[in-house]
């Protein structure tokens, strides 16, 4: 099973990817509030709840971004030790940017950070450049529609879990056709019109914000994502629908 993206060109991809958060990294996350109307961070809240961090554990967020799984799954665990990977420089910028803020506005001591408990790393979820076998979690949250070759993103969080850990992922979807008619009409128009529009004013880039609906248009549906995830040697599957499966959080283990 593929993910279903042989329309794009996997060689323009990974440049394409690159190219859109670049232009908006420094806007992303006002842009995230606009387009989901702040909704993304209860869907984040949501997934770090499922994820039930604690002390100790041993994270990475994979196509982290700006660090919002990251800084939530601290806020849970103050204890955990999380590692945001991501392969566009621009985005990790802006969250260690972030977190200097955060550990200065509490007042971390030093000690602290000489070992950090959270790190930022540049690194494609293809091929991680980590050991295989050290992470009781991986997450990766609204990252994997970008990926070019979603299998072998699979692949390596499969190679760097450890045996009994915990993969989760969230992405966006496109609403069912069948179900909710009206509601998809609405969602319809909502993509199409209004969230080029929001990106032609927030971030000045229309084209990166249509290139991101395309890319949810293109996401298959949530059956043909667990076979992925089975066929990558994921067990115990699950599949959690929110917003009448505008989202998606998608949950397996490594036996
Ligand atoms: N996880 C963050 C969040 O939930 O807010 C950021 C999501 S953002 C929509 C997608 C991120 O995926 C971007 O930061 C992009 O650079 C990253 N990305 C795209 N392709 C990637 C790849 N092959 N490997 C790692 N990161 C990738």
């Amino acid at each position: 099973t593929h993910f279903g993206y042989r329309q794009v060109d996997m060689q323009e991809k990974p440049q394409l990817v690159q190219d859109v958060f670049d232009s908006v990294a420094r806007s992303y996350d006002v842009m995230n509030d606009a387009m989901s109307l702040g909704m993304h961070r209860l869907w984040k809240d949501h997934f770090v709840n499922r994820l039930a961090p604690w002390d100790g554990m041993r994270l990475v967020d994979v196509a982290g971004g700006t660090g919002d799984i990251a800084f939530r799954v601290l806020r849970a665990a103050p204890q955990a030790e999380a590692l945001v990977v991501d392969v566009n420089q621009n985005m990790l910028q802006v969250g260690e940017r972030r977190a200097h803020a955060a550990a200065l506005s509490s007042g971390e001591p030093s000690s602290a950070r000489a070992r950090p408990r959270l790190r930022f790393m540049h690194g494609d979820a293809e091929s991680l450049p980590l050991d295989a076998e050290q992470f009781d979690a991986y997450t990766i949250s609204f990252g994997m529609r970008n990926v070019a070759r979603p299998e072998r993103a699979l692949a390596e969080a499969v190679r760097v879990l450890r045996r009994g850990g915990r993969f989760l992922m969230m992405e966006l979807s496109a609403m069912p056709e069948d179900r909710f008619p009206l509601l998809r009409q609405a969602y319809d128009t909502y993509s199409f019109r209004v969230i080029p529009q929001l990106g032609q004013w927030i971030a000045n880039d229309r084209a990166a914000y249509e290139y991101l609906v395309q890319s949810i248009r293109r996401f298959p549906p949530p059956a043909q994502v667990g076979a992925t995830m089975r066929d990558a040697g994921l067990q115990a599957l699950t599949t959690e629908e929110l917003c009448f499966g505008v989202v998606c959080i998608y949950s397996g283990w490594k036996v």
